[in-house]
């Protein structure tokens, strides 16, 4: 097992399930003390047990329960990281979640208070939970990875129209933050993914069954995911691990890494071949 994060502190976000489930598990095995967080404490118990299971010493795992929109929540992950492990080296802002409009509204009728949420989880706790970390991550020389999404752009997203504006948002928050904590030798950096399997449609409401229909359907057409299958969670935390690993990315500065089985490199026009078009007219 490498040990590449030995005595490095990490703070994932979102890490009671999906990717940051994954990162918190991948960055544990290879050394770093990690935070884990989400509300749900039942599940943030089965991220901790993951991590025991590979034999990790419980005194390298902190699990806080705690709601990341607050502010009160946010000063509790950083003080008691600091208060446990005495320093930060990795901050990973991985929560996020879409909500559907309460009478099914997509596209501009979707109500505002939907904005309000999304933007509140996804771009305003980023914000200032980086802010709260800054001065720690100063002292260490450290990494900040964000977590965005391809429904970012530069491709529209009139079904989820607010939770692309907050991953647009957040891709120019990673820029402009990079630029300004490179200074101090802290790196920003993000990865964006493509569809991938987590709780995410759970946490959506979606009923028990329609994500693995859904998953079905974009796996089985070329012009949805040209790789042909749906991303697994340990795809994006291999990623966050090497943006997170200077001796590997040490160059890399305010930038996000794509990983969608190729989702985004397809354009609707040029998604079905151009013979076979002509040949059935
Ligand atoms: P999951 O629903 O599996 O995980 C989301 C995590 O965020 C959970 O641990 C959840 O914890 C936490 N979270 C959400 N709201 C809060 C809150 N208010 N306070 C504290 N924790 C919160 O989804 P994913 O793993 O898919 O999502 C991780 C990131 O990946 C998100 O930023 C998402 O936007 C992004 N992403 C996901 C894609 C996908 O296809 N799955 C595609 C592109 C981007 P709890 O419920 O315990 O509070």
């Amino acid at each position: 097992m490498s040990t590449r994060f030995t005595g490095k502190v990490a703070l994932v976000t979102g890490s009671s399930n999906g990717i940051g489930r994954a990162t918190a598990v991948l960055l544990a095995q290879e050394g770093a003390k990690v935070t884990i967080t989400g509300r749900n404490a039942e599940r943030l118990e089965e991220t901790k047990q993951e991590i025991l299971k590979s034999g990790i010493s419980e005194d390298n795992v902190l699990a806080i329960a705690t709601d990341l929109a607050t502010e009160k929540g946010q000063d509790e992950l950083i003080n008691s990281t600091i208060q446990k492990f005495g320093r930060l080296d990795i901050l990973v802002n991985n929560a996020g979640a879409a909500f559907n409009d309460a009478e099914g509204k997509t596209g501009v009728d979707q109500d505002v208070s939907v904005f309000d949420k999304i933007m509140q989880i996804n771009m305003r706790s980023i914000v200032t939970l980086t802010q709260k970390a800054k001065k720690y991550l100063i002292e260490a020389k450290g990494e900040i990875i964000n977590v965005s999404s391809i429904g970012a752009g530069p491709q529209a997203q009139p079904s989820f129209m607010y939770y692309g504006m907050s991953k647009a948002a957040l891709d120019q928050f990673t820029r402009s933050s990079a630029i300004d904590l490179i200074q101090h030798g802290v790196r920003v950096n993000s990865v964006s993914p493509g569809a991938v399997i987590t709780g995410f449609g759970e946490a959506m409401g979606m009923p028990a069954g329609m994500h693995e229909k859904y998953g079905h359907f974009m796996e089985s057409h070329k012009e949805c995911i040209p790789c042909g299958s749906m991303g697994k969670p340990i795809e994006i935390a291999n990623i966050i691990a090497f943006l997170a690993d200077r001796k590997l990315s040490s160059y890399i500065i305010g930038q996000s890494i794509v990983a969608d089985g190729g989702s985004t490199l397809v354009m609707g026009m040029q998604a079905h071949d151009m013979m076979d078009i002509l040949k059935s007219q």
